[in-house]
């Protein structure tokens, strides 16, 4: 599972695909994939510090 977070009002969802719409603010296409950014090393093991 990814987690995606609305780059307008921030709400987030989780999911094996990017939604096309917002849950929150219904916008499409704000939904941006948030694993890379949330500390994961980048082999798959999301690994924190
Ligand atoms: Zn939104």
């Amino acid at each position: 599972m990814a987690l995606f977070k609305c780059d307008k009002c921030g709400a987030t969802k989780e999911g094996r695909c990017k939604p096309k719409n917002c849950p929150a603010c219904k916008l499409a296409d704000t939904m941006i994939k948030q694993d890379e950014a949330a500390g994961s090393c980048g082999c798959g093991c999301k690994k924190k510090k």
